[in-house]
C-alpha cells in the first residue's frame, strides 16, 4: 500500500512516502487523521468481514435444518427437501462463497411461493426472511463481506449514517438480529429507546422501533409453526 517517495500528499501537499487509499495518496500524518479517506478506510476495514445482516441470514440455516428434521420425521419428504435446500443456501451464504450470494433470496422465494400455492397462508411469514435476504443481497456492507467492488457513492451514505447516528444504527442492527435471536430483544429495545431519547438518527430509530414491535409477533408465529410442524401439538 506504500507509494513511491517524492510524491505530494493529496491533503497537505508534503513530499513524503505516501499511503494509498483508493485513487488518493496521503502522507502518514494525514492518513492517520479520522477525517481523511473515511470511505476507503471503512471499505478496507470491512472487506471480507462478517456483518450483522450476514449473521441474521446465516442464523436461518440452523432454523431450516431443525424444520427439515421435523418434516423428515413426519415423512413429509418434499417439504423436508425444500427446507434442507434452504438450510444449505443460508449456510453457504454465511460462509461467504461469492456464487452463494443470491441463494437465500432464491430459496426463500421458492418457499414463499410453495406455501402460497398450497394455500398454507402462514407461509406469508416467509416475507420476513425474504425481506432480510433481499436486504442482505443489496446492502453495500454485506457486499463488502463478499468482496464485491462497491462504488464509493453507495458506500458513503452508509459510512456517514454510522458516524452521525451510531446509537440509532446499533439499535437498527440489534432489532434485526433480535428477529432471529429473541434473547437479544431486550437489548435492542433499550438501544432503540436510548436512540429515540438522544434524537440523533430519528428515522433509523423509528424503523428500529417498528422492527422491535414486529419481533415478538414473528417469534410467536415461528415458534407456533415449528411446534406444529414437529408434531409436538399432538403429543
Ligand atoms: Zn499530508
Amino acid at each position: 500500500m506504500t507509494g513511491p517517495p517524492a510524491e505530494a500528499c493529496a491533503r497537505c501537499g508534503t513530499f513524503a512516502e505516501l499511503e494509498a487509499f483508493g485513487a488518493e495518496r496521503f502522507c502518514a500524518a494525514c492518513a492517520a487523521r479520522p477525517d481523511v479517506a473515511v470511505v476507503e478506510k471503512y471499505r478496507q476495514a470491512h472487506l471480507g468481514k462478517l456483518d450483522a445482516l450476514t449473521w441474521v441470514v446465516g442464523l436461518f440455516a440452523p432454523g431450516y435444518l431443525v424444520a427439515a428434521l421435523g418434516l423428515l420425521s413426519a415423512r413429509d419428504f418434499i417439504d423436508a427437501a425444500l427446507a434442507l435446500c434452504a438450510a444449505a443456501a443460508h449456510g453457504l451464504f454465511f460462509a461467504g462463497l461469492p456464487w452463494a450470494r443470491p441463494l437465500p433470496l432464491v430459496t426463500t422465494v421458492l418457499l414463499l411461493g410453495a406455501t402460497l400455492v398450497m394455500r398454507v397462508w402462514a407461509g406469508a411469514l416467509f416475507a420476513v426472511p425474504l425481506g432480510l435476504a433481499a436486504a442482505a443481497y443489496g446492502h453495500p456492507v454485506t457486499q463488502l463481506y463478499f468482496r464485491v467492488d462497491v462504488p464509493d457513492r453507495r458506500l458513503r451514505p452508509v459510512v456517514e449514517r454510522m458516524q452521525l447516528n451510531a446509537f440509532a444504527h446499533s439499535a437498527w442492527v440489534f432489532s434485526l438480529v433480535a428477529l432471529v435471536l429473541p434473547l437479544l430483544w431486550p437489548l435492542a429495545f433499550v438501544l432503540t429507546l436510548r436512540a429515540l431519547a438522544t434524537g440523533g438518527g430519528r428515522k433509523l430509530a423509528v424503523r428500529a422501533l417498528a422492527v422491535c414491535a414486529l419481533g415478538p409477533v414473528v417469534f410467536c408465529a415461528l415458534f407456533t409453526g415449528a411446534y406444529e410442524s414437529l408434531g409436538w401439538a399432538s403429543v
